[in-house]
């Protein structure tokens, strides 16, 4: 019989990602996810690869890509590899959602919002729970068509490694849910999931606003018959008026070459890891190194809140 106790032996080297949105410029939300992922993949000696991601040509912010990679190399980021970009990766989601085709995963939709809406047992957070309309054929009039993953009745469960245990019924809590948009453009949730099978990335580290798309991923995963990485969801900074950080609500959130050493500061003391006062004025170089030394991930607080500085 197959054993499934881990071989002690056989030692799989950490491999992480930054995996930013080039909407705007880089700001302390963003900052937290770039440092976190970078002190979980480097402080066991493993790998951190940097993708943009540029998915939905519409938000993207011509220019902010480069802008947030020169301020991340300026900072003292060390990247590995090559920057990956998802608008040049179109061929390989596509290539995926074939095979999930195939396998009888997947089916098409022509309902618009309106119509979901109507019929949604109530709207979530991020819209209303796809009811199952086209399931079992087209259903509405459109001619665009999205596709949707067909998910089961069934609770998707794991244990993140800040917020511990997350629970979702996918059928109740969100439903089939779109992989390929009926704009023509790939959804999120397949895009990552394909990129990071795809770089061998074992370890996922990003702000608490994806708790919730988690267990989309993992039932992805078993789709394609590959094991889930580990997740590590990182408290989300608060602004003025409650809300993550954002483009919007960002004000003197801005990172920049000049502020980096003091905005890694504020970060390393978000994250629980209590920098030493006297090191509020030095580079970011030093701050950085300073957290590589001295990075104790139980100290993360699970617990979104307002920005200090
Ligand atoms: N691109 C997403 C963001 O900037 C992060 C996605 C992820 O880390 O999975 O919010």
């Amino acid at each position: 019989m197959e054993s499934h106790i881990q071989d002690k032996t056989s030692f799989k080297p950490v491999v992480g990602r930054f995996a930013p949105s080039p909407t705007g410029p880089l700001h302390f939300g963003t900052l937290l996810s770039a440092l976190g992922s970078y002190l979980f993949a480097k402080c066991p000696g493993g790998s951190w690869l940097l993708r943009v991601e540029d998915l939905d040509p519409p938000r993207v912010v011509p220019g902010s890509a480069a802008s947030m990679l020169k301020i991340l190399d300026q900072l003292g980021f060390e990247w590995d590899g090559e920057v990956v970009y998802q608008s040049e990766r179109f061929d390989r989601y596509q290539h995926v959602l074939t095979e999930l085709r195939e396998a009888g995963q997947v089916f098409d939709c022509n309902c618009t919002r309106r119509e979901i809406l109507a019929s949604a047992p109530h709207p979530g957070e991020e819209g209303p729970v796809y009811p199952g309309s086209c399931r079992n054929g087209l259903r509405g009039k459109r001619e665009e068509r999205a596709v949707r993953l067909l998910v089961p009745e069934e609770v998707i469960g794991y244990c993140d490694g800040i917020f511990g245990q997350q629970l979702q019924h996918l059928r109740k809590e969100v439903g089939d849910f779109v992989l390929h948009r009926s704009d023509g453009l790939y959804a999120y949730q397949l895009a990552v999931v394909v990129d990071d099978i795809d770089a061998g990335v074992t370890q996922i580290v990003r702000g608490a606003d994806l708790l919730s798309s988690t267990p989309r991923q993992i039932y992805l995963y078993r789709c394609l018959e590959i094991d889930p990485p580990d997740y590590f969801h990182l408290p989300l900074a608060l602004g003025s008026d409650g809300r993550k950080l954002s483009k919007r609500n960002v004000n003197a959130g801005i990172v920049t070459v000049a502020n980096g050493g003091k905005m890694l500061w504020w970060a390393l003391e978000f994250l629980g890891q209590s920098p030493p006062q006297e090191l509020l004025n030095s580079s970011s170089q030093e701050l950085l190194e300073w957290g590589l030394n001295n990075f104790h991930a139980e100290q993360i607080p699970p617990r979104d809140r307002p920005i200090g500085f």
